[in-house]
């Protein structure tokens, strides 16, 4: 089974504006431990896996 990771782009909330959510797009990788479980968790690269606290790089 195939491991990679690759870099793509994802949308996450960048900031509240009382309105609305402004949203904005951003580098993002799939957790590969939730992936594994079937789950897509999208994880800034340098940050940790925030279900299962994978590092991800
Ligand atoms: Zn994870």
């Amino acid at each position: 089974m195939c491991h990679q990771t690759p870099i793509d782009k994802i949308v996450v909330p960048a900031m509240y504006d009382g309105e609305g959510i402004t949203t904005m797009p951003v580098p993002g990788r799939r957790c590969p431990a939730c992936l594994e479980r079937g789950d897509t968790v999208w994880v800034i690269p340098g940050k940790c896996c925030p279900v299962c606290g994978t590092p991800v790089s």
